[in-house]
């Protein structure tokens, strides 16, 4: 009697102390779920002003994926045919928003990247229909490019978020018509035969030389709807974005990349 009361009050405690899950407390079904469950709006990353660095050459072991002169390196995602962006005659490029996606001809594994990206000065909208368009690692997961400068949006969906997971440490964005830089240490992830991450995918990034991320874990993939996915994968291209929102197309310049 004294042994069947005991386990009633463990039994007590495990369900107040919440030691007991119920089958709600998992994540909804992604076909049930609206973009805006997963937006986490606040706290919103404090704003830091950037120094002044010097960027713009590529380091002698580097891989120049944009050396101001064409698109070489790059194909449309669609068809891998050529890119189709516009290049311009100062050394950079831009999106050409009805052409979709561009990534690069090779496929990388655990890499430095260098990339330099340029609001329009008279860039209009608001949250994510302010420049947007990102840079997808290993063509899966998106590190967010946007105007967040005097822009507010979802934390984990602005400049310098893991896209729908993890907000940047601080805003360190340029205004609209400067240059702002990434650069992004990648660890690749590792598989199990069954398909699930041994080690997931790993991220360092700086912005402007403002670290953002340090050494983030990487959930799985960057999706709009739902939460993230593992979907096993070996070495990707660099996919850069091109963002269906209305807002002016964004520019890129200096892009380079070395395998680690
Ligand atoms: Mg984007």
């Amino acid at each position: 009697m004294k042994k069947k009361l005991f386990n009633l009050f463990v039994l007590l405690v495990l369900f107040l102390s919440g030691g007991i899950v119920n089958a709600q407390d998992t994540y909804p079904e992604s076909g049930k779920m609206e973009p805006n469950m997963s937006e986490f709006w606040l706290p919103q990353p404090e704003i830091v002003t950037p120094g002044n660095i010097m960027t713009n050459s590529a380091p002698s072991d580097a891989i120049v994926l944009f050396d101001g002169k064409d698109l070489s390196a790059w194909v449309n995602s669609k068809d891998g045919r050529s890119a189709g962006w516009t290049v311009n005659n100062n050394g950079t490029f831009t999106v050409k928003k009805d052409v979709g996606d561009i990534q690069t001809k090779e496929s990388f594994e655990n890499f430095q990247l260098h990339i330099e990206w340029c609001i329009p000065k008279d860039i209009a909208g608001s949250s994510q229909s302010r420049g947007n368009s990102g840079i997808f690692l290993q063509n899966k997961y998106e590190l967010q490019i946007l105007d967040n400068y005097n822009n507010k949006t979802y934390s984990n969906g602005q400049a310098g978020s893991i896209y729908k997971q993890t907000r940047p440490l601080v805003n360190a964005m340029r205004p609209p018509g400067e240059w702002n830089v990434y650069d992004v240490i990648y660890t690749a992830p590792i598989f199990k035969d069954d398909g699930s991450y041994r080690m997931p995918p790993h991220i360092t990034v700086l912005h402007n030389g403002v670290l953002i991320q340090n050494n983030t874990t990487i959930l799985g993939t960057t999706t709009y709807i739902g939460f993230p996915k593992v979907v096993k994968h070996g070495a990707g291209p660099i996919r850069l974005q091109s963002h269906g929102d209305a807002s002016k197309p964004i520019s890129f310049r200096n892009i380079w990349i070395r395998k680690l």
